[in-house]
């Protein structure tokens, strides 16, 4: 099993998403990650739960202290769909983004440490 594959179960990622880079650095006690989805996937639209396939994507930054010990950071390609439905344009919600979740949105790419 690759490390990013493994990295992906950890956060608990649908098959739709998966961690494509990681990069850790046990001195800084860091883990820099890069998630993005799997050509062809379909979303739910977040509003009426209609599944579409993405129109463009929007990269995004997370942060959490404490993922496997760890300060994690995620740079991740988050899908925007065109909901059928009429929603219209629709940021598809990633898993991690869920109640309980210790991760939060950070506006800004971690600068890297020295
Ligand atoms: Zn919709």
């Amino acid at each position: 099993m690759k490390h990013t594959t493994l990295l992906s179960a950890t956060l608990g990622l649908p098959a739709s998403w998966h961690v494509i880079e990681a990069h850790l650095s046990e001195e800084k006690q860091r883990i820099d990650l890069t998630i993005t989805t799997a050509p062809g996937s379909s979303f739910k639209c977040p509003c009426c739960g209609c599944e579409a396939h993405p129109t463009d994507e929007s990269r995004e930054f997370w942060y959490h202290d404490n993922f496997l010990n760890l300060r994690a950071y995620l740079t991740a390609h988050v899908p925007r769909i065109t909901c059928h439905q009429g929603c219209g344009l629709q940021r598809v919600t990633p898993p991690w983004e869920r109640l309980g979740s210790k991760f939060r949105q950070i506006s800004d790419k971690a600068p890297h440490e020295e």
